[in-house]
């Protein structure tokens, strides 16, 4: 290939500009076939006037390019502009966020040697959905958006990833014993997905139990997949205990644009030094390589910083202590050992196989191009919440059974979940959102829960909110109120 491959580069914040420095100069020497095209989003965009923290000029540069090597950025927090990370991710459908965990023991220390896993974790749903709202004084929530084609996407990967990279086993976390509905659709779509893979062995543990096993024995699993907000708190912990996060890369692969990164932050503590690791960028940028089809110059990197670390050349952050060099000078030591291999670490050989993208989703992007006729919804009722810091559970429970009508049959109030009416205990502790299912007699519509909601108003009732409870293909979409 002689052609150069543009790419989008943000230098980032803090020590964002040294290791991208770094990273480039190792990218040159080694003799990657790219262009890159600078972008300036983060800290100083936000300051200099644009609240969004990404100018138009960057989103066209990475629509232009599809790849982009980014550098970490400081995220405000409690105020300013919303985490970039999250924005870009959404923005351009970057759906799997994919970590290799690997750990270099003997020369980095780490309790857990023999550790290689990859953790894919969906990127883009859940409680990052970021769907939030106070609802009454004493109560907010946060919606969780689990979806049948996210799910699919990101498990799909899952087993596309673990077959293309020779990965022997596949684990889904979730916690679908608690929450049935969205973590339960999760693992269902990972059984279903799992049977079109049966070379790949496969499991599922609780989230839970699932983490304390990959903080005590990391080496039994191999590829792992989970929900956003797991495998956000899951990579995190499985990076550390490889002995460092300043050596982790990551990979955010969507079906148009993909992002290449470190993992850690900005480190504002040492920025301006000229101390930091650049190992995590490097990472990054290899996978990046292999992503754009560079394998071979993915591979001869790797093998020179796989080399280094063998060597004992370590920044401050490995070297704890021992003797350390700066970030110029780790640098250089790899693009001096450009060419050579390590001799305790396996070599690395990327191959024309794994230059190749894991997988495009084959899943039409947009939801009117996957009507799905064969899935009968029919409404069953419909919970109304209420506000109500006066009245107590059976008084509120004897007001909407006066007025349930003919059409609807108030069959249980629960407050945070447990039932209060009828027959609710007083030793449950109440705030002042009561959430009231009214079941449907038969065939009903929109219409008559308009009707009821008036009728609720009238008896001058506070409803803040509803959620309709539907039955699709005549199995019950909505989960039972406690006692029910
Ligand atoms: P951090 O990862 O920046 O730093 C944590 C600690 O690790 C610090 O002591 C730091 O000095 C050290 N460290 C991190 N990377 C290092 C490296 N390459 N070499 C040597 N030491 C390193 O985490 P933080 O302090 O919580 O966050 C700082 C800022 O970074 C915040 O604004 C945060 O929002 C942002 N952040 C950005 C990203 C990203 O852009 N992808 C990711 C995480 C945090």
């Amino acid at each position: 290939m002689s052609e150069k491959r543009r790419i989008t580069v943000a230098q980032g914040d803090g020590i964002g500009p040294e290791i991208m420095e770094a990273t480039l100069r190792i990218l040159e020497e080694a003799g990657a076939k790219i262009e890159p095209e600078f972008i300036d989003i983060g800290e100083k965009v936000y300051l200099s006037g644009n609240t969004s923290g990404i100018p138009d000029e960057a989103w066209e540069s990475l629509r232009r390019t599809k790849v982009f090597l980014k550098a970490p950025i400081t995220t405000p927090q409690g105020g300013g502009y919303k985490s970039l990370n999250v924005t870009i991710r959404k923005t351009l459908g970057l759906y799997a966020n994919v970590r290799p965990n690997i750990s270099y023991a003997p020369f980095v220390k780490t309790k857990h040697p023999d550790m290689n896993m990859v953790i894919i974790r969906e990127n883009e749903e859940d409680l990052y959905a970021g769907i939030e709202h106070q609802q009454t004084p004493e109560v907010v929530q946060c919606l969780k958006l689990i979806t049948r084609p996210g799910s699919e996407k990101i498990i799909r990967y899952a087993f596309e990833y673990a077959k293309k990279n020779n990965r022997k086993k596949v684990t889904c976390l979730s916690k679908d014993n608690i929450m049935k509905l969205t973590d339960g659709l999760f693992h269902s779509v990972f059984k279903e997905v799992a049977k079109e893979y049966p070379e790949i062995e496969t499991e599922h543990w609780i989230i839970d139990i699932g983490m304390a096993k990959i903080a005590d024995s990391p080496q039994e699993f191999d590829v792992i997949v989970m929900p956003n907000l797991y495998g956000d708190i899951a990579s995190d912990v499985a990076a550390q205990i490889t002995g460092s996060v300043g050596l982790a890369g990551s990979a955010n692969i969507g079906d148009h644009v993909s992002m290449f990164e470190a993992i850690h932050g900005s480190a504002p503590d040492i920025a301006g030094k000229g101390i930091a690791n650049p190992s995590g960028l490097i990472q990054g940028a290899i996978m990046m390589l292999v992503h754009i089809g560079q394998g071979d110059v993915a591979s001869k990197i790797q093998n020179a910083w796989l080399k280094t670390i063998e060597d004992g050349v370590f920044t401050g952050d490995i070297a704890k202590g021992g003797k350390a060099v700066n970030t110029k000078e780790f640098t250089d030591a790899v693009i001096e050992r450009l060419g050579q291999n390590p001799s305790t670490f396996n070599v690395v050989s990327y191959n024309e196989e794994d230059a190749k993208e894991v997988t495009k989703s084959t899943l039409p992007s947009q939801a009117h191009e996957r009507v799905d006729d064969s899935i009968v919804r029919q409404l069953d009722g419909v919970d109304v919440f209420l506000f109500d810091n006066r009245r107590t559970p059976n008084q509120i429970g004897e007001i909407l059974e006066s007025i349930e009508g003919e059409h609807f049959e108030l069959a249980v109030i629960t407050n945070r979940g447990v039932k209060v009416y009828p027959n609710g205990f007083p030793e449950t502790f109440t705030t002042d959102h009561w959430r009231c299912r009214f079941q449907a007699k038969g065939h009903v519509t929109n219409k008559e829960i308009t009707e009821l909601l008036e009728r609720v108003r009238h008896a001058d009732l506070d409803w803040i909110k509803i959620e309709n409870l539907y039955l699709f293909n005549g199995e019950r979409g909505y989960s039972l109120g406690q006692g029910q």
